[in-house]
């Protein structure tokens, strides 16, 4: 398989997943995120040409084309075990957000929401790397760094739509102070791979946290969404609105959006996804090799049995995967303090709550075969254990595999371009 040698060669062979990155190792006046819209994705416009210095920090630092060994033996001491599907574990619990405030308005159990708080009021971090609904246009999303309780809670439940959670990430690191990053996984891989760039990441990125992901909507889903509910100017509406979130407040909760004059539209969760109009998104998100989050200290995910829901519920419960010591030690400590309602279980529990996240893994060696038969540019994955998840499924899985991404690259969905 052949890789792109530039950041133009990452977006136009659809491996950019718009984290933001390339602008903060650039600088504002090299690279801004932009809307391509539709289908409304952010992706690096290039203000001014790069030197070889900054396209080579680019190639390393990107999580789109580039993710190397998420088990570390110096950072994840001698109790980690490797899954060939969910990578390094240390424990596994399912529970919630003690607080009842929390525990609803969470996506799921509400713990990114109260890892984050445990941080911050523990004084274990300064300050949270996260995402929030934009304050002037609340159906786009934006990185947001929180420092206080309000702030924390501003930031939580899932943003399904674009965001680049990483756009100010270098900022962070000229603070000097220690934070946490809570993200996706991708955007994790962003940091897990800037540790090789920047010495400060080890030193001031004291944890990192993130949910399961099966990718998000593409900006045009959410306007279609404003059509289907009958909000006000339909899918050109979203100048009227003064919020928009995707779930939450409740398990999973609906999707709502609400107009300037407080008139609520709720959609059921998964109308948005599997209603009249369907979704769309990133090529990207079809390749992921660490859809569970596997370079973090912690990661979370839905505890649904078969992966979704099936009734709604007051309060939802999260799984929680302790992955490094620094990630187990958090978890026991946030336990104790009563910040988490849990039961211990083991990996197992992943196969149950997360199968499409196994399958994904499992398909993956035969989506990249069909890249590089097609002559496509892939990205690096290295020691993401392809193979042995690959082994977990026979010959037939592997061809539908192969088949549905040759398809989808004939189809030319991998084919972007700059914003
Ligand atoms: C795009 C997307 C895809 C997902 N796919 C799956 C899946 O396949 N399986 C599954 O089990 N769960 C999935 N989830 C996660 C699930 O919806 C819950 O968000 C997760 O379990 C965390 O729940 P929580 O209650 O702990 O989070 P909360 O306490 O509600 O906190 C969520 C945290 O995540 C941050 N965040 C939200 N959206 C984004 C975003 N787009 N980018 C970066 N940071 C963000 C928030 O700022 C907040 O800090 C997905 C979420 C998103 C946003
Ligand atoms: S994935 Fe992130 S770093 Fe890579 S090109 Fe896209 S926005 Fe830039
Ligand atoms: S599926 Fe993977 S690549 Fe896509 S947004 Fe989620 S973590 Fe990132």
């Amino acid at each position: 398989m052949h890789h792109p040698k530039s950041l133009q060669e990452i977006v136009e062979n659809g491996l950019c997943l718009g984290c933001g990155l390339c602008e903060s190792l650039s600088g504002r006046e090299r690279i801004t995120m932009e809307w391509v819209d539709p289908p409304g994705r952010l992706r690096p416009r290039v203000h001014a040409e790069l030197d070889e210095e900054a396209e080579q920090a680019i190639l390393q630092g990107c999580p789109g084309v580039h993710l190397d060994e998420p088990l570390d033996p110096a950072r994840h001491g001698p109790n980690a075990r490797e899954d060939p599907s969910f990578g390094p574990w240390i424990r596994v619990w399912k529970g919630h957000a003690s607080e009842p405030k929390i525990h609803h308005l969470g996506s799921s159990g509400g713990a990114l929401t109260a890892l984050s708080l445990y941080l911050l009021e523990t004084g274990k971090v300064d300050f949270i790397c996260h995402v929030k609904a934009d304050d002037v246009r609340p159906m786009r999303t934006r990185s947001h760094v929180s420092t206080n309780r309000d702030e924390v809670l501003e930031g939580a439940g899932s943003r399904y739509g674009p965001a680049s959670p990483l756009d100010r990430f270098m900022e962070q690191l000229d603070k000097g102070r220690p934070f946490a990053v809570v993200g996706k996984p991708c955007d994790i891989s962003g940091v897990h791979n800037m540790r090789k760039l920047d010495p400060r990441v080890d030193e001031l990125v004291k944890y990192t946290m993130a949910f399961s992901c099966g990718t998000f909507a593409d900006l045009q889903c959410s306007r279609w969404m404003l059509e289907r509910v009958g909000f006000p100017g339909g899918q050109d509406g979203e100048e009227n609105l003064s919020l928009f979130r995707y779930r939450g407040y409740g398990c999973p909760g609906p999707t709502r959006a609400v107009d300037q004059n407080g008139k609520v539209y709720d959609e059921p969760y998964l109308d948005f996804w599997y209603g009249e109009h369907g979704w769309t998104h990133q090529f990207r998100c079809k390749i992921c090799a660490d859809p569970t989050g596997e370079a973090t200290d912690i990661s979370v995910a839905d505890a649904w049995q078969g992966g979704g829901p099936t009734e709604e519920e007051w309060g939802g419960y999260s799984t929680f995967i302790s992955r490094t010591p620094r990630g187990d030690a958090l978890m026991q400590e946030a336990i104790e303090a009563g910040a988490l309602t849990v039961e211990e279980h083991d990996i197992a529990l992943m196969y149950d709550v997360q199968p499409h996240q196994a399958v994904k893994k499992q398909g993956l060696n035969a989506r990249l075969k069909a890249i590089e038969d097609s002559g496509s540019l892939g990205p690096v994955f290295h020691k993401l254990r392809l193979d042995e998840a690959q082994a977990q499924q026979d010959q037939t899985f592997f061809e539908t595999n192969y088949d549905g991404t040759k398809t989808r690259i004939e189809k030319g969905v991998n084919r972007e371009r700059l914003a």
